[in-house]
């Protein structure tokens, strides 16, 4: 299915401030979750020019990197499914190979098709080095190549191309940052005047030294203190925040990245950082699959559930 590549076209949906007591604002959703069910949001971006890349090559196989919940092994694996390709996933943690069945995002990759190679957290920090690859070109054959998080300069050009007309007249563009690879590309598809706001999803503002790697501009910033202490970490504030989202706006947000950008964009609002009469422009970037995920956690801790 070859269509997964042809660009449609996505909608943004005005946020009723007035619904969260905000007024003077204007607040922007590009939903780039509805982009498709399983290669939602950034990771079909990032995807996109790879996928074409590797079709040119005549590779067969994907490899890549994810974590237990990662977003970016369920998209590849459905892409891979959709498109033809074969697909590899390493997985960090080897505890998780017994565990497939109760983990909704690997049950989710296998029936795509995809094959796992569980590693230790300690063989996992040697990804990147080029020893490791060649000895998974031994095991596995030829591949092409995803980095964890799928960042590389073709996936930031696709992420150059989440923003539209609409965000042209924005005052400010948020997004939610992992390896801030999709912000390099909003980054460089912003304008001069427009500031763009990242929403670290863990502890630190270190991605900006990841951006620099690919533009020179400077019209950014990250902050992390909308984390909640750090990577796939929740509270119940974050978790009734999503569901009077959701009740309020009918958008769903998932717990990881876009829930907590979204409680970020709101509280910076309330607190008057944004200039008065500023128009806002948030990239909801997908990730809705975490959600069973995260549930399951919610629920043994006898937390309230994501809805
Ligand atoms: C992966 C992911 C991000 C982070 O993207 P980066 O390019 O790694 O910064 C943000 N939002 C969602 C929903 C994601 O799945």
């Amino acid at each position: 299915m070859e269509n997964l590549l042809l660009a449609k076209p996505i909608p943004v949906t005005e946020i009723d401030l007035s619904l969260f007591s905000i007024t003077r604002y204007r607040l922007f959703v590009k939903r780039e979750d509805l982009i498709h069910p399983f290669v939602s949001g950034n990771k079909f971006r990032k995807l996109k020019y790879n996928l074409q890349a590797a079709q040119k090559l005549s590779c067969e196989t994907l490899l890549t990197f994810g974590g237990a919940f990662s977003n970016h092994i369920a998209a590849v694996a459905a892409a891979g499914k959709e498109m033809g390709f074969k697909t590899i996933g390493i997985i960090r943690g080897e505890e998780l190979e017994s565990k497939i069945a109760k983990n909704p995002t690997l049950t989710f990759a296998k029936d795509c098709g995809m094959q796992f190679h569980f590693i230790s957290r300690q063989a996992y920090r040697l990804k990147e080095e080029n020893e490791f690859i060649e000895e998974l070109k031994n095991q596995f054959g030829d591949f092409y190549l995803l980095p964890e998080g799928g960042t590389n300069a073709l996936a930031i050009k696709g992420c150059e191309e989440i923003l539209g007309e609409v965000a042209f007249s924005a005052d400010s563009i948020c997004v939610p940052v992992g390896t801030g690879g999709t912000m390099a590309g909003l980054v460089k598809a912003s304008n001069d005047g427009q500031q763009v706001l990242g929403f670290s999803a863990l502890k630190g503002i270190f991605q900006s030294s990841e951006i620099a790697k690919y533009t020179s501009k400077a019209n950014f910033k990250i902050t992390d203190s909308y984390c909640f202490g750090g990577y796939g970490k929740i509270d119940i504030e974050l978790v009734r925040f999503i569901n009077e989202f959701k009740e309020k706006t009918n958008i769903l947000l998932d717990p990881v990245y876009t829930g907590k950008m979204m409680y970020g964009i709101m509280d910076l609002l309330k607190k008057g950082y944004f200039k008065e009469n500023s128009c806002i422009f948030a990239v909801h970037t997908g990730g809705l699959q975490g959600i069973a995920g995260m549930n399951q956690k919610l629920k043994k801790k006898n937390l309230p559930l994501i809805e």
